[in-house]
């Protein structure tokens, strides 16, 4: 089974990006051939800064290596660097009605949100179904909010195949992760870069400490008894401990005679520890010169080897070979 998936390289991760979509993409790596492409075409609708980019795509491969990406089995590659993305793209948009395009949501929560239009920005959703199409995937793993761009996808595929020849393109599953857990922030909001309340797993020991101090509390004494029921720091501690060391928490919680300084410290060290082996890896990555160009050269080599024959195959479908 080919399982593809595209990350857009967007800077430091946070707690709720690792449970959210990375551990749950290394946890694919056993149930299929990973196929992970670093978005770089597609940040270039929003990010106009050539040194921010490559920076941002390098950190996104080393961070994904040091949580466990096995460069062995998964394919991890810069976009870009294939450049059959954007050739099968051009040949997509051809049979894309406008309107397919104008009812896309996401462009218009974008703009809506003050995101400056541009036509890379509204036709995104067809490099986006190059990118899946292009190698015959099976499984495309998204959120909630890719649902759309996924049905659209199968939408371009249905019309190729209409227009071409039925089997010209194969037609992806989505596999919507409804059930991954929203992580809350230091606010108990969504954790999310643009609320400035996000944990960065790869803090530096006191900066990580500080932040999880700063976790937002009521305002109950030191000795009374507190709710363990909805506290920030306890929906957090589960996601580094076990179900007893939880329980214990939330027993002590309702006991009293603690402060959430205690209990503070004791979510920052099971967070410490358990983000330690990552820490350790990225630095042995960061510390090979020329390490990561040298997976993302082997990967373009490997995804363009994939995709190559199956955009042949379009072209040679629609006249152009
Ligand atoms: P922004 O504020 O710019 O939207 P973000 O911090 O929300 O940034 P994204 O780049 O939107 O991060 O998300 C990257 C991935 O991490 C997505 O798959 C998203 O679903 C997941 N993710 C982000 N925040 C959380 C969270 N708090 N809980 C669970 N998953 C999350
Ligand atoms: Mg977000």
């Amino acid at each position: 089974m080919r399982i593809l998936t595209g990350l857009q390289p967007s800077g430091v991760l946070h707690i709720g990006n690792y449970f959210g979509a990375i551990k749950p993409l290394m946890d694919l790596q056993g149930k299929g051939e990973v196929f992970l492409f670093l978005a770089d075409l597609h940040a270039l609708t929003s990010l106009q800064d050539a040194a921010a980019l490559r920076q941002a795509v390098r950190t996104a491969a080393i961070d994904l290596m040091a949580c466990g990406l096995d460069v062995e089995r998964t394919i991890l590659w810069r976009q870009s660097d294939v450049p059959l993305h954007s050739e099968l793209m051009w040949v997509l948009s051809t049979v894309t009605p406008m309107g397919l395009m104008e009812r896309m949501v996401a462009y218009k929560e974008k703009t809506a949100r003050g995101i400056s239009s541009n036509v890379g920005l509204f036709t995104y959703p067809i490099l986006q179904a190059a990118d899946i199409l292009a190698y015959d995937a099976d499984l495309v793993p998204v959120g909630r909010d890719q649902k759309q761009h996924l049905e659209a996808t199968r939408d371009i595929a249905v019309k190729i195949n209409e227009a071409f020849g039925a089997g010209t393109l194969k037609l992806p599953e989505p596999a919507i992760s409804e059930h991954v857990a929203v992580v809350p922030g230091l606010d108990g909001q969504k954790m999310s870069k643009s609320y400035g309340n996000t944990i960065d797993i790869f803090m530096e020991e006191k900066a990580l400490r500080k932040r999880v101090m700063s976790i937002v509390t009521d305002s109950t004494p030191l000795e009374d008894p507190k709710n363990p029921d909805g506290s920030i720091i306890v929906d957090l501690y589960r996601l580094f401990a076990t179900p007893e060391q939880v329980q214990e928490m939330k027993d002590q919680f309702r006991a009293g005679g603690m402060g959430y300084g205690h209990f503070k410290q004791r979510l920052f060290e099971a967070m410490w520890e358990y983000f330690a082996p990552m820490r350790a890896r990225r630095e042995e990555i960061v510390a090979r010169p020329g390490y990561v160009d040298e997976v993302l050269a082997e990967g373009a080599r490997r995804a363009d080897a994939v995709a190559r024959p199956v955009v042949n195959r379009v072209f040679s479908a629609v006249g152009l070979r």
